[in-house]
């Protein structure tokens, strides 16, 4: 399966095309829901990767990002240990 058939299942619906996953260790051969995060788009996954940390990242993304994330979401980062 790949990352995005994955992560398909896992929020029981298709993902849009404008919809990107990141592979949270950077290892994209890990596709383990857990290392795996949705965003919306190809925005905020570079805003992933140009934060420069991830408190960074949450920080800067977070009005952009969170102002439409699902509770999927939510409860999915608050899993990983993110909280905000
Ligand atoms: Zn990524």
């Amino acid at each position: 399966m790949s990352h995005r058939q994955i992560m398909e299942k896992e929020i029981g619906r298709s993902l849009k095309p404008s919809e990107v996953i990141h592979h949270i260790n950077g290892n994209h051969r890990d596709n383990r829901i857990k290392n795996l995060y949705l965003c919306k788009d190809g925005q905020e996954h570079s805003c992933i990767h140009h934060g420069k940390d991830l408190d960074k990242w949450l920080d800067s993304c977070r009005k952009e990002t969170f102002r439409n994330t699902s509770l999927f979401l939510r409860k999915s980062l608050r899993k990983k240990g993110f909280h905000f």
